[in-house]
């Protein structure tokens, strides 16, 4: 059998995800906003599904800044506001945000790279996140030197072990008030030979042990995220001529009872036009949320509306099948 004939043929077994799932996929109340700054950053991780790079220039603009301030004054449903990117710090808007989440009372999450910290410009960010309690959310895909390298750039191990040391000595890890989380990635398979993300309790007190044992770091929780196929994971699968055999493998552990805890079902995402999408991923995707009249939905039609609760139905595809394999994957980790 030919190359082209063989993918049909795995084409042909792959049960869309809408027919898993057996029934749409309902929005509850909003209780997250997430908002992408723009695709702004400091790296250019090979993994990194929003394609961002310091080549980037798309952020946030004034008016939707604006708006989003407006939102977060006026919806006291809204609980978590979680600032993301690019690297969120660089972008327009970022301190705005932060300040008008905080004087409304909200829990904020930013996103960080950590290695940020290390631009000129940005030094004063871990004292600026303390001031206004801003829970730390950083990407550190392996507590190993090589693999965190190989994954994100030269030297950004280091600069990211400092950059941890840096907020544990302003009480991020230990102080309640200072939230400090780690994304673990896994490595985009080179094979067929796929594994699902590894369990989120083991491999946190793996870390947890490593990098208090190596460097005194501590913090509070691990969350693991599975690589869906899109973006730059999606073209290094194709590259590899594996996106079909992972999205088979994705398939083959779909996990029903991680359906009821899908982060898509509880926030919006937000792009730096205004636009939004029930999550990031749908974003990168530009698979657009909709008004009940068929228009893309915006952050000023929210505010036309006075409500959040403008979505019944999330989009999904088949790449939400990465959210659903084994113990779940969402921007907080497994889900069951
Ligand atoms: S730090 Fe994050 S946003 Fe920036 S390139 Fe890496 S994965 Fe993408
Ligand atoms: S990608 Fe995940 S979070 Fe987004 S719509 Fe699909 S299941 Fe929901």
């Amino acid at each position: 059998m030919g190359t082209a004939a063989k993918m049909n043929a795995t084409e042909t077994l792959l049960e869309p995800f809408a027919k898993a799932l057996g029934q749409p996929l309902t929005k509850q109340s909003i209780r997250t906003l997430q908002i992408n700054l723009g695709k702004r950053c400091n790296l250019a991780c090979t993994h990194c599904h929003v394609e961002s790079s310091p080549q980037r220039t798309e952020e946030l603009s004034p008016q939707v800044c604006e708006q989003l301030i407006q939102v977060i004054e006026r919806f006291p449903q809204i609980q978590v506001v979680d600032l993301t990117g690019g690297a969120p710090e660089m972008n327009y808007g970022f301190r705005p945000l932060v300040e008008a989440a905080s004087q409304a009372g909200k829990t904020i999450m930013v996103r960080s790279n950590l290695t940020i910290f290390w631009e000129a410009g940005f030094e004063d960010l871990p004292d600026y996140f303390a001031q206004h309690q801003v829970q730390v959310v950083a990407s550190l895909p392996c507590y190993l030197e090589h693999n965190v390298d190989a994954m994100r750039g030269k030297g950004v191990f280091d600069q990211s072990v400092r950059a941890l040391q840096w907020l544990n000595r302003l009480g991020y890890g230990h102080n309640p008030n200072l939230g400090l989380d780690l994304v673990y990635n896994p490595p985009i398979p080179s094979s067929a030979n796929f594994s699902l993300t590894p369990d989120q309790a083991q491999l946190e007190a793996a870390y947890k042990e490593h990098l208090q044992k190596h460097f005194g770091i501590r913090f509070n929780r691990l969350l693991t995220i599975t690589n869906l196929p899109i973006g730059r994971t999606k073209f290094q699968l194709d590259h590899r001529q594996l996106s079909q055999s992972y999205l088979q493998f994705l398939v083959q552990h779909y996990n029903a009872s991680t359906v009821d805890s899908l982060m898509c079902r509880t926030e919006l995402s937000v792009d730096y036009r205004g636009f939004i999408y029930d999550c990031d991923f749908n974003q990168m995707e530009d698979r657009l949320a909709k008004t009940p009249q068929g228009e893309p939905l915006t952050v000023a039609h929210l505010l036309a509306l006075n409500s959040l609760d403008i979505i019944h139905t999330v989009q999904t595809a088949n790449y939400c099948y990465g959210c659903t394999a084994g113990a779940g994957s969402s921007c907080g980790g497994a889900l069951v």
